[in-house]
This record gives structure tokens, C-alpha cells and sequence, in this order.
């Protein structure tokens, strides 16, 4: 992470958290194989930038969610196992095959497609096969799994596919005690052998972040965690994980101003000044990532403590108050990151919003915020 001053608007990414992230989780794993998730622009974070350090970490393979991102990884350069589930019916497997990416197949049609895609190209396809056990997202419903892996391993056996793993992704693994997770895990493990019984051998992977750090019985062959990487704690309720969170977003104060009593700030003058203060533009506003709803009920880091924002947070703009002290135009403004120079963190600006801090930091990175690796 570079130490340049803040620009207007502007995102850091530190990927030393990243790697001490990826060395905790792996940890965690204690045997299994880690695949770390950079779906949606590595949650905000930069993918390849990510994909990278978590490789360098020990990271095993890379998970994303679209053709797109998977294709985009390699493209970088991202030269490791990557493996990708999202498609609609006009993407063409045949890019991804020709790059070794491997692919999920979720239903027989998906499969034909990649195992006719792979013969044209001449190519053994390594495909997931991904057991809906009670998310009722993507996934094979349990009625035609026993179709779906008996046409997979006939595949197979005729040099189209190879079949890696058996895949499943969690409903409810943050709340601990949450009933879902171990039936889905039965469901899990039932699919599993049913894919044995018919002559596969693949590993199996079901575990998100908040299984990694709580449920070492669901780890399996492999791991998938995507938010912990990013040092946003899914299970803080469960103990300090030692997670470091990566990204703090930073700007700069515009202007001082000193205002009288009566004075009121911002659109619809929600706040008025009860005594004269001394005021700090910011110039960053709901453009570039911080949420609106946080008017009158979010501080920034500024001038060693923190100090509250008055008024409502505008398009491109918000307004500081700084009581009697001086700050000076330039001066760093920490709006979130770490947490452990008692700046804000994303964590709290989710809870303020009755959100999740994954939505926080994957609305982070807009065309005109600036991203620091
Ligand atoms: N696996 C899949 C299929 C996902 O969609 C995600 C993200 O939602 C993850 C793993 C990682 O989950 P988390 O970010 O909760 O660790």
C-alpha cells in the first residue's frame, strides 16, 4: 500500500491484510485446500490484485461467479486453478474451456453443453457438480441429482469430462446454531455418495467464510471462503478472528469555514449550529459510496479523532464539525477502514444501515473513486 496523500476520493487496498487474511483462513483449514472467492471485482477489493496476493499466501485455486470474471482472471495473468458458476444461455463455454477454467454444471442440459463444447474444442472439461442442499439459488435439485451425476460419469467415461468435485454453497452458516446448516450438510454428504455409488471420485466443497471459522466438520477436501479474505469478520459473535480488514476509504478536507450560531448545513437544514463552530468540507458524497441514510449518524476520522458529520450527506459532498479546533484543507479524512486507530470500519456503517458490510464494500469502487493497490 503506498503512503501517497488521499486524492479526492479514494480507495486502499492493503494487500498485506489480504495475505495475513488468506494465512488465517488456511489455518483454519488445517488440511483442506483453500479456494479464495474474487466474484464481483474481489468483493470490491481489485480481483487480479487480490487473486495474486492470496495466491502468494498459499491460496490453493480462485473462485468467481461469472464467465466474465473468470475469463478477465486469466486474462491478468491469474494462471492457477479457477473455477466459475455463474452463466446465462447465450455465454459460450468455449473461452473458458480453451483458458483450463474449470466450470460448474448445476443441471444435465449445462453439463451437454460444456461436454459438447469440450469435444469440439478437443479439451477434457473439469467440471463441478453443484447439489442444491437448501439454498434454492443455483444447484441441482436432489430429485434429478441421481440423473445428473449418472450422465456425468458416463462423460467421463467417454473422455469429455472430468468430474473434481461435488459442490454445495450454505444458507445460514453465520447464525451458529442455525438448524439449515446441518441438514444441508446430510444432504451434502447423501449427494456425495451418490456421485461415489456411481463410480466418481471427486473432492467435495461447502464451506463459505463463517463455516470456515466455525464448522471444522464442514471443511472437507476444500474451502471457499470469499468476505474473511477481505478481513470483514461474517461470525464476529463467534470470537476475534484476528481478521484484518483490507480496504479503508479516504479523502481530504476542500475547505474550512467558521460559522455563527443559528447557521444550519446541508439540504433541508437538518442541523443547526448552537454555538459558532468550525466547519470541514469533504468532498465525497452517496456518488461515491457513502451511503445517504448515514446523515446525521456517521463520524469520519479527522485530525487524530473523530469527529461527526452534520447535516445531509450530498451527492459529492458532506460537512464536518470540527467544534474550536483548526484543521486545514488537505488534512486526511479516514471515512472508513481498519478500525484500529478507532476510525469507523464498514462493519459499522452496515450495521448504522441495517445492511451487511459485503454490500458496503462491493459498492465501493465507481468510476470516479480512485482504487490505491
Ligand atoms: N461460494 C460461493 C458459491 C459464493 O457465492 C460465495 C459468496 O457468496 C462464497 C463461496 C464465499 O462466501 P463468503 O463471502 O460468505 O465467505
Amino acid at each position: 500500500m503506498s503512503d501517497q496523500p488521499a486524492r479526492r476520493a479514494d480507495l486502499r487496498i492493503d494487500l498485506g491484510a489480504i495475505r495475513h487474511n488468506v494465512e488465517v483462513l488456511s489455518q483454519r483449514a488445517d488440511g483442506a485446500r483453500t479456494m479464495v472467492i474474487v466474484k464481483s471485482d474481489g468483493y470490491g477489493h481489485g480481483a487480479p490484485a487480490v487473486a495474486r496476493a492470496a495466491l502468494s499466501a498459499g491460496a490453493d485455486s480462485i473462485g468467481a461467479a461469472s464467465l466474465q470474471e473468470a475469463l478477465q482472471l486469466r486474462a491478468a495473468g491469474i494462471d492457477a486453478p479457477l473455477l466459475c458458476w455463474l452463466y446465462s444461455r447465450d455465454d459460450d463455454f468455449g473461452p473458458a474451456l480453451d483458458a483450463g477454467i474449470e466450470l460448474s454444471a448445476s443441471s444435465k442440459a449445462v453439463l451437454h453443453r460444456i461436454a459438447g463444447t469440450a469435444a469440439e474444442r478437443g479439451v477434457v472439461a473439469r467440471v463441478h457438480l453443484k447439489i442444491d442442499t437448501g439454498l434454492c439459488r443455483s444447484g441441482c435439485p436432489a430429485d434429478l441429482w441421481p440423473e445428473l451425476v449418472e450422465e456425468a460419469a458416463k462423460l467421463r467415461a467417454d473422455g469429455q469430462v472430468e468430474v473434481v468435485a461435488v459442490w454445495s454453497h450454505l444458507a445460514c452458516a453465520d447464525e451458529l446454531d442455525h438448524p439449515s446448516i446441518d441438514q444441508q450438510a446430510a444432504r451434502f454428504q447423501r449427494a456425495y455418495e451418490q456421485a461415489r455409488a456411481v463410480g466418481l471420485d471427486p473432492i467435495r466443497h461447502l464451506a463459505n467464510s463463517a463455516a470456515v471459522l466455525t464448522r471444522p466438520d464442514l471443511h472437507f477436501e476444500l474451502v471457499r471462503p470469499g468476505i474473511a479474505v477481505y478481513g470483514l469478520d461474517p461470525v464476529p459473535q463467534h470470537g476475534d478472528h484476528g481478521l484484518v480488514p483490507a480496504m479503508t476509504f479516504r479523502s481530504s478536507v476542500a475547505l474550512t469555514k467558521r460559522v455563527v450560531a443559528g447557521e444550519s448545513v446541508s439540504y433541508g437544514h437538518s442541523w443547526t449550529a448552537d454555538r459558532p463552530v468550525n466547519l470541514a468540507l469533504v468532498p465525497v458524497g452517496y456518488a461515491d459510496g457513502v451511503p445517504r441514510t448515514l446523515s446525521g449518524r456517521m463520524s469520519v476520522w479527522l485530525g487524530g479523532r473523530r469527529r461527526p458529520v452534520v447535516g445531509r450527506v450530498c451527492m459529492d459532498q458532506l460537512v464536518v464539525l470540527c467544534d474550536d479546533d483548526e484543521v486545514a484543507e488537505g488534512d486526511e479524512v479516514v471515512l472508513f477502514g481498519p478500525g484500529d486507530r478507532g476510525e469507523p470500519t464498514a462493519a459499522e456503517w452496515a450495521d448504522e444501515i441495517g445492511t451487511i458490510h459485503y454490500e458496503i464494500v462491493t459498492g465501493m469502487y465507481r468510476p470516479r473513486v480512485t482504487r490505491t493497490v
